[in-house]
Parts: C-alpha cells; structure tokens; sequence
C-alpha cells in the first residue's frame, strides 16, 4: 500500500468543522472516523465519557468611570457567580501581578496580561481581588475579523478558590487601560453542566508477539471557532493512513488507534481512556501520538516522553532514513501525559507552523495552510519509525519513564499543588 496525501487531505477536509468536546458535532466527527475504519474491514467502537461543562447566561462589563461604556467580554468557564446585578469595583491594571501589583489589588477588578494558569491566579486570589479580567487576540482585530475566546479555570485551579472573571478582546483592555478607566462592573452568572464525550478505538491483533501493545493517539476534536484541521484533524487522519497500512501488512505486536475526543479541555478523552482500560496497561509498550501536523510552512519534531535511549533510537531512525525530525527527550501538552502517568512511554509527534504561518486554536486553523504533501511525510516517517518497533525481535528499548520525565509530567499534572490544595483544605476544617 501507497501512503497517499490525497486521500487524507479528502478525510481531513469532511472532518473540518468545530468539533468541541461534548458537541454534537464532535460526535459527528468520531462516526466519520468509526464509517473511515469500518469500511477498511474492521469494527471500531465510539467509548463514551462523561465531561464538566459549563454553560454561561449572563457576562458584562461596563466602564462606569471616567466615563461609560460596555464591553463585549465572555464568563470564564467555571468561575464563581456575582450577584444578579453584578459587582461595582475599583478597576486596576494589574499587569503581570507582580509583588506590587499584588499589594494594590485587593478589593478591585483587576485586569491581567497572558494566559491565567495555576501560577498567576494563586497569585490574583492572594491579592484579595473580587473580579479579574484576561485578555485574547491581538491589537489589530476587530469585532468582525476575530473571535473572542471563553477561558476555563479549570479544576486544578479551582482546588485553590474561584472568584467572577471575563475574557476581552485584547484591543478593547487596550482602550479601557488607555482612557484610564477607575471603576467598572462586571457581571458573571453561569453554570456548571455534564456532557458527554466520545473516543473512537479499534485494534489489530499482533500474529505471534499479540500480547504486547502499541497504541497509536490523536484528539480528534477541536476548539470553539476553529475548524481544528492542523490541530488535530491532520494527526487523526494521519493516524487513519497509519491503520490502513496495518490493515495490509499485518503488525506482529498488537497495535491500537485511538482517537481522543475531549483533548483540548484537559486531556479528558485520554484521561478517560486510561482510566477505563488501567488493567491493560501493562501489556502496553509504548503510545504514539500525533497532534497537529499538514502545515506547508513550519518543521516536523519528535518530543520522546521516555528514556534517553529511546530518544536516541528515534533519533537516529530519523538520521537513518533521512527524515529532517527535530528529535527531543521532553513533554509535549497532549495526550500521551496520561500514559506516562501510567508508566507508558510515548513519542509524540507535532508539526510545527514555521514563525509567521501557524494558526491554532483560533477561526485562522483552516485547511487553506495545509497540504497533502505535509501530511504523507508525516505519515511516512511515524509509520516507518512505528513498524521497525512493532515488527521488532526484541522491543527496541525498556519500557521505562524515567525519573527526569516523571518529575516533567508530575509538574504539568500539577500534582505537588494539588498535594497543597488538599492539605489547605483539610487545614480549613
Ligand atoms: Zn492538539
């Protein structure tokens, strides 16, 4: 069998819509991909998992002084609730909440550069704020050209406190900072729901090594306003090319695909899966993952969850075979952290936009930047690297995380602080 760009391109264009965890449409995804599977002869199955959600009723935020005027802003997902008419307070741009921000935030509606993680909110719920504000997008959108994006406080920052937050569009904080705005208020009213999401799995049995497992993972949904073709239809359809060469040429260790709904709101598909299936886990030798790839521009990398020995084999498989791979022993924020959480190790593969020409979780993830030809590279050499193991005498490498990547996924899954959130909590009582 031929690895062919072409039809991938084909998949991935009938998969190109918003696709969100939960969603119907994520749903429509994972049968499009259980009809692609089924119809190579095999079954596939859709696994469904239980996710938190959160739908928001009311966000405002209205400048009362120096002067009036309401901005556009949405409800972090999960954020604590104000009062029906929402919360009148001193408004301070609070920056990057150093020490000294810290000092002059308390009782105010502060707003925020960046991404709120763990970090920055311990630090917004410190200072005694009773609202905050973070900003998305860039100075030069405008209403019509972009998408304000909703953020989470997800629950490794909850474990800690909650309090009312907003997002805004970047140009809009811009004028609020520079008309100098002293006193807003804002509103959040919303509440938390269950959804269902989906993971679509299938397998080959090995011929004679059938008791050892390679997992083959890809998150097939998307984020909101994004038709998530570079992230993560390419790796899902990369990963459908990849089955189909097994289909032929039959694997002798047992391998499974699995595509992951849910990845974008934690790794919740993958969370899941492992959690369903612990028990098999020991039989699983290693995970490959795939996410994001098909970008004309941009550079093809292998970030080796495991030990170095098994970097170096992928390493020089690359040099061995003339795959231009950036190859490199670290974590990579996509769903093989939940297999080394579980003592599996992983390669995840990632093609990343060059500087200037890769858009992800955005409505500019559009199938315009990509090409089967990126895609058919990709799969060649995931497939090529993937089958040497597969079909090997002996497993290549121990099946091992090492200390220096368990401390990597350790920190990523927040554990020491989850530790402290625990123990604060039990303080309090
Ligand atoms: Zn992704």
């Amino acid at each position: 069998m031929k690895i062919c760009g072409d039809r991938q391109f084909e998949l991935l264009n009938k998969m190109g819509f918003v696709r969100m965890g939960g969603t119907e449409e994520e749903l429509k995804a994972a049968h499009i991909l259980k009809e692609e599977v089924e119809a190579m002869g095999l079954t596939a199955e859709i696994e469904p998992f239980e996710i938190e959600d959160y739908v928001e009723t009311k966000a405002e935020l209205e400048v009362l002084e120096p002067y009036n005027k309401k901005y556009i802003v949405r409800a972090y997902k999960f954020a604590e609730n104000t009062a029906e008419e929402g919360i009148e307070a001193e408004f301070y741009y609070a920056e990057n909440m150093t020490d000294v921000d810290i000092a002059n935030s308390k009782g105010k509606i502060i707003l925020v550069n960046g991404i709120v993680r763990l970090d920055l909110f311990r630090k917004i719920l410190k200072s005694g704020a009773v609202g905050f504000i973070s900003m998305t997008g860039t100075m030069l959108d405008t209403d019509e050209n972009s998408d304000l994006l909703q953020r989470s406080i997800r629950d490794t920052l909850r474990a800690f406190g909650n309090l009312p937050a907003v997002s805004i569009r970047t140009k809009d904080a811009f004028e609020i900072v520079k008309n100098g705005a002293t006193k807003v208020k804002m509103t959040v009213i919303g509440e938390k729901i269950t959804r269902t999401s989906h993971n679509v799995v299938t397998e080959i049995k090995g011929t004679d090594k059938a008791d050892e497992i390679v997992s083959f993972g890809a998150h097939f949904d998307s984020v909101e306003f994004s038709t998530g073709v570079y992230d993560n239809g390419a790796g899902s359809v990369i990963n459908m090319e990849i089955l189909r060469h097994f289909v032929e040429n039959k694997p002798r260790r047992t391998v499974k695909f699995n595509w992951y709904g849910s990845e974008e709101m934690g790794l919740l598909g993958s969370k899941a899966w492992v959690k369903a299936h612990k028990d098999e886990l020991k039989d699983h030798v290693y995970m490959i993952n795939v996410d994001v790839g098909g970008s004309v521009l941009g550079a093809d990398q292998a970030l080796v969850l495991a030990s170095k020995e098994a970097t170096s084999y992928c390493d020089s498989f690359m040099r061995r075979n003339g795959y231009a791979v950036i190859t490199k022993q670290d974590i990579y924020s996509s769903d093989g952290v939940p297999f080394a959480d579980n003592g599996v190790p992983s390669t995840s593969f990632i093609r990343f936009g060059a500087q200037g020409a890769g858009y992800i979780h955005d409505r500019n993830d559009i199938i315009d930047w990509l090409y089967p030809q990126a895609l058919a590279r990709t799969t060649k050499f995931v497939l090529g690297y993937a089958e040497e193991m597969i079909n090997a005498e002996v497993f290549p490498f121990a099946k091992v995380v090492p200390p220096e990547m368990v401390e990597k996924v350790d920190n990523y899954l927040f554990k020491k602080e989850m530790a402290e959130a625990a123990r604060l909590k039990e303080e309090k009582k």
